[in-house]
């Protein structure tokens, strides 16, 4: 009997550092950040997320168990600038004593275009912003945990280095397309950020929120500019339904290009499992898309091929009719 009591007490005990634990809780409010602070915190830290992979944060709806999680946690990462507007409210209801801290501060954020006053949220579509990112968030968790410091300061320079390294890649990937074909159509106006630092210019369907639904305008807007640009692809967008932009594919006689990460990570099957592996998926996606004009170029193919066509047929007939000619003629 005392051993079955020793089991139990000893397994109540494993469960209960296992629930507690020592090590902080680190909630983000979107999977993109949960990724970051995995990076800058690795075994020091537990993450989680309040958005599922795949989910949209913009009109998202915490759940009871969400409640929970930030009840828990020890610190609370989230990106601010109109993002994920239920967190504060989240945060509130939990009772939580976990700290929230904003990891957009010290970012220049983009005025909306739409909405006067109001900011664009998508800072981390910039790798360069992403490195302030990651500033905020190890900060925060070195005064979480201040006896790891040197540790998180080890993990910051080498995210650090990775980030300095994508931005070059997306850099020389995007300089690759001709100037005029760099124009980017997408679901929802996400890529702000990413079209000032690298140089390609933008069109969505939706602003740069998703809780307002698309209007004629917009699809009329947008048709106006495939036209005008002549770009060959349009693109969807993972956490956005993909029927509207591939209805406008299709009555544009344009292709998909493919599927973007812009609000969310991607799953682990996909190639954007990560912040990192997100922007590079997203570059590689747009490059292949936009770099061969296909579209245009066979089109051009084929009128040339028909005028010529034309051409050949009414010089072969004015050949025809002058050899009758002259046959009739010396007969
Ligand atoms: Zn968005």
């Amino acid at each position: 009997m005392k051993r079955v009591i020793l089991i139990v007490v000893c397994g109540l005990m494993v469960i209960s550092t296992g629930l507690c634990g020592q090590l902080p809780k680190v909630v983000a409010s979107a999977s993109i950040f949960e990724d970051m602070a995995a990076h800058l915190g690795k075994e020091l830290i537990e993450t989680a997320s309040v958005v599922p992979i795949g989910g949209d944060p913009h009109v998202y709806e915490p759940t009871p168990s969400d409640a929970v999680l930030v009840a828990n946690a020890d610190l609370i990462l989230v990106n601010g600038l109109t993002f994920e507007g239920w967190i504060n409210e989240l945060a509130e209801n939990s009772g939580t004593n976990g700290r929230l801290v904003v990891i957009t501060e010290g970012i220049k954020p983009i005025a909306s275009e739409q909405y006067k006053g109001a900011t664009d949220p998508h800072a981390w579509m910039d790798a360069q912003n992403g490195i302030i990112y990651a500033q905020n968030i190890s900060r925060a968790l070195q005064e979480t945990d201040p006896d790891n410091k040197e540790k998180y300061k080890q993990y910051l320079s080498d995210y650090i280095d990775q980030l300095k390294e994508l931005d070059r890649y997306i850099q020389q990937e995007i300089s690759s397309i001709p100037e005029q074909q760099r124009v980017l159509i997408t679901s929802h106006d996400a890529f702000a950020y990413y079209g000032q630092r690298y140089g390609i210019k933008l069109s969505a369907i939706m602003g740069i929120s998703t809780d307002a639904e698309a209007q004629t305008s917009d699809i009329i807007r947008v048709t106006e500019t495939i036209k005008k640009t002549g770009v060959p692809s349009i693109f969807i967008e993972s956490t956005i339904n993909p029927k509207l932009v591939q209805q406008i594919a299709k009555d544009n006689n344009v292709k998909i290009g493919g599927e973007l990460f812009a609000d969310s990570i991607g799953d682990e099957e996909s190639e954007g499992h990560g912040y990192i592996e997100m922007l590079r998926h997203n570059t590689d996606v747009i490059v292949g898309a936009l770099a061969r004009n296909e579209l245009s170029s066979t089109k051009l193919d084929q009128d040339d091929g028909s005028s010529n066509l034309l051409l050949y047929s009414i010089l072969g007939l004015c050949m025809i009719g002058s050899l009758v000619y002259l046959v009739f003629k010396f007969r």
